[in-house]
């Protein structure tokens, strides 16, 4: 700043900034806090001068300012995060913070600069419509099922008999029917995974069993287009204390789209090894495989492919964002590999240490 005009107008700006702007000494004693800091965390300057930030902050856990201050103390690197403050008077509110250390030119901390903005209304939001998704797939899903129930005592006769063309096109509407359920326990499933409320139940696991259950439910679909299956599961793999139904989610995931995007008669494999302190699962497929360009965004939601989108036209695009979820809060990491034309390899790794158990109100619809 070369002119005490010029630091009037720097120090104007920032004193009007909309973000909640601070600055403190190396010990993290508050020097400067601009007007959003003062209106965000409801201190007034007097009340935040020579104060610690815990003065709001402090409430995420001693893990997370342990990570915070490795960090902007010893790698000297900014810090970005989302945490849960509260204001002056106990309210709540959440902030997406950056905390930048400053240097002198010895590379020496002088100053540490804290920016957070509220994103209070923005998670609100955010929640509003999770719950908005989550209710009305929850309400779709009764007369859709009634639907079902009333198709199948038609088709079984119960009022009267069918002829072919009648069964035919009843068989068409069950068929529309059980994708619109599909989708709806898609729907409903991924906004309880969003909310966070999904009840995590580890139990000890034989994983070669779970894999077979999930393999003799697949039978059918599989037979359909004559897919032959490989399993190669290594021997001596430990019982996991794993949440089956949230793991079954994920193998039943990858082996249907590896069969729906399969060529007929092709060939799945699905190799389960142990490599470090994880078991890697790996669904590799002969298929139509993913665009290069497009393989960014396979996890996304509603991701479906410009290649399979006017073949199969009954997906979702949700099958893998839940799958991705699923694995990620399970501590493992979801990954793959595809050549258009050629085919595709899902990976997935779970520790082998197990899940952590969560409790929760709700678990997986089937
Ligand atoms: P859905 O299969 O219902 O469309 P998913 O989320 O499971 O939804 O998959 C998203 C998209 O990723 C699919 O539409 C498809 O384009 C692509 N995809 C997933 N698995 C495979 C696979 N094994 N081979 C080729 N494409 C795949």
């Amino acid at each position: 700043m070369e002119s005490s005009a010029d630091l009037e107008k720097f120090k104007l700006a920032v004193d009007n900034a909309y973000d909640h702007i601070i600055i403190t000494d190396s010990d993290a004693k508050i020097l400067y806090a601009n007007a959003a800091a003062t209106k965000i965390t409801g201190y007034s300057l007097q009340e935040m001068l020579g104060q610690n930030p815990r003065l709001w902050g402090g409430n995420m856990g001693k893990k997370f300012y342990e990570d915070m201050w490795k960090i902007i103390k010893i790698d000297k690197h900014t810090f970005h995060g989302e945490v849960n403050n509260i204001r002056k008077g106990g309210r709540p509110y959440t902030a997406e913070v950056s905390i930048s250390p400053v240097l002198n030119d010895k590379g020496e901390i002088v100053y540490f600069v804290g920016i957070e903005r509220d994103i209070t209304r923005e998670k609100d939001i955010d929640r509003m419509k999770t719950e908005f998704v989550s209710l009305a797939s929850h309400q779709l899903r009764t007369p859709l099922t009634a639907v079902k129930w009333f198709i199948e005592m038609l088709l079984d006769g119960d009022a009267g008999t069918l002829n072919d063309e009648q069964s035919k096109y009843l068989r068409n509407v069950y068929q529309s029917n059980e994708r619109m359920i599909e989708l709806v326990n898609s729907l409903l499933n991924v906004s309880r995974i969003e909310s966070g409320r999904i009840i995590v139940e580890p139990s000890p696991t034989n994983i070669a069993s779970l894999v077979n259950e999930v393999v003799s439910k697949l039978k059918p679909t599989m037979a359909e287009k004559d897919i032959k299956l490989v399993l190669k599961i290594e021997d001596n793999i430990p019982s996991i204390d794993l949440d089956q139904k949230l793991v079954f989610n994920v193998y039943e995931n990858l082996l249907v789209n590896s069969t729906k995007y399969s060529f007929p008669e092709g060939v799945i494999t699905l190799a389960i090894y142990k490599e470090g302190e994880f078991l890697i699962s790996a669904v590799e497929d002969h298929g139509v495989g993913i665009p290069t360009h497009e393989q960014e965004r396979v996890f996304l939601k509603f991701y479906r492919g410009t290649n399979v989108v006017k073949e199969h036209s009954e997906g979702s695009g949700l099958g893998l964002y839940l799958a991705k979820a699923i694995v990620e809060s399970s501590g493992g990491k979801i990954w793959f590999k595809s050549e258009e034309g050629k085919g595709s390899t899902f990976y997935f790794s779970l520790p082998l240490s197990g899940m952590k158990s969560k409790s929760g109100e709700v678990t997986l619809s089937a």
